[in-house]
């Protein structure tokens, strides 16, 4: 049976493994084998520095955005921390954590998925030491202006950390961390057809980190273990197709997302959560009104049509970062997330809306 894959946000298919076998050898060896693999890790961090504005040695490599999340969240001065409610678990979690141990934390409402300039504006003070915002909601897409909100914060606090969650914009949007005063910036390889288990952290440069683990000296031991040269070149690999042609993807991405919206529109109480002028093309989210979300994807899956209910991290409960968007009552229970790559194709929408006008149709019973 054929399939229709609509949840990129999710993961995505990786590309082709790369495997250069001279490079297995551990970088902080002193032979050749090693500083060639040294050089290759060094070279993909130049390469990645480029195309984000930083410098290579700002850039930390981890297992993942988890991870990187984590070191920033937990690494930094975290005594007075501003986020939203809308956070990925992997920011939301170690807040939380510090919030019932010694940080003061604000946490600001999110209207639709956005926040409210004038409340951040209004919370940061001489005290704030980190904010944390997401670029792109994983759940709705919805799309901040990162420029604009590390404007605003250094204007208010320029000692304040800014971190930004990219891991649904990495690959995707065009950013230049410096011109938009970031301090610490968190990517992950799977979201762009990359390996799981590969992502990064970027750490401005006089920004103090403690590590979470402590070892040897590798990348300046802030984030220690034995380096994989062979996994930051199967990470430029994928890092390539999405730079490479990031206006065309996100073009395509557009493409389908306007589509899906547009035939969306002819089934009778569906309505699009995302509010589409200000949200990533690669998203969205959408509710069958009536309907639990998680009914109408398992009727999908039966189809060979996958989707998300919200986060895979919230497993089949409604998550918390889609109930604090603060959509109107009912939407986050019945809404569905659509995601897409650039391997997803206009026909595949067309059918996926096909089948889903036949099982809405069907759970409303109304055939
Ligand atoms: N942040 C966001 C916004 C995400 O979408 C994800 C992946 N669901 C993560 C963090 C965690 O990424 P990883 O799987 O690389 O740990």
């Amino acid at each position: 049976m054929g399939y229709i894959y609509f949840d990129n946000a999710a993961t995505t298919k990786p590309l082709d493994n790369f495997l250069d076998n001279k490079l297995y050898s551990n970088p902080s060896s002193v032979h050749e084998f090693g500083i060639n693999a040294m050089e290759a890790i060094v070279s993909v961090k130049k390469y990645l520095a480029e195309k984000i504005g930083c410098s290579h040695e700002e850039i930390y490599f981890t297992s993942g955005a988890t991870e990187s999340n984590n070191i920033a969240v937990l690494g930094s001065n975290n005594k007075s921390i501003i986020t939203t409610k809308n956070q990925h678990p992997s920011v939301a979690g170690p807040i939380k954590a510090l919030h019932q141990k010694k940080s003061t934390v604000k946490y600001l409402d999110v209207l639709g998925g956005f926040l409210n300039i004038r409340e951040l504006e209004y919370a940061i003070d001489q005290d704030t030491t980190l904010i944390s915002l997401t670029h792109v909601n994983n759940e709705s897409g919805i799309t901040e202006d990162i420029k604009k909100l590390g404007f605003l914060i250094k204007k208010n606090n320029p000692r304040a950390l800014f971190h930004v969650d990219g891991a649904q914009s990495f690959g995707k949007f065009e950013i230049n961390l410096k011109a938009c005063n970031i301090d610490l910036f968190t990517f992950s390889a799977h979201k762009i057809h990359g390996n799981k288990g590969f992502g990064g952290l970027v750490i401005n440069k006089g920004v103090n980190i403690k590590p979470l683990f402590y070892g040897g000296q590798q990348q300046n031991g802030i984030r220690p273990g034995t380096e994989d040269a062979m996994a930051a070149l199967a990470f430029k690999k994928a890092c390539s197709a999405a730079f490479d042609n990031i206006q065309k993807n996100y073009q395509h991405a557009a493409t389908l997302r306007d589509t899906m919206a547009a035939l969306l529109s002819e089934i009778p109480d569906c309505v699009i959560n995302t509010d589409l002028e200000n949200s990533s093309p690669y998203i969205l989210n959408a509710s069958f009104l009536g309907i639990k979300g998680e009914i109408l994807l398992n009727a999908l899956s039966e189809k060979g049509v996958y989707v998300a209910t919200g986060a895979a991290c919230s497993g089949r409960q409604v998550s918390n970062n889609l109930i604090a968007h603060n959509f109107p009552e009912g939407h986050a229970e019945s809404a569905i997330r659509f995601s897409f790559s650039r391997y997803n194709t206009v026909q595949e929408v067309e059918l996926c809306v096909s089948i889903l006008k036949g099982e809405v149709k069907k759970l409303r019973g109304e055939s």
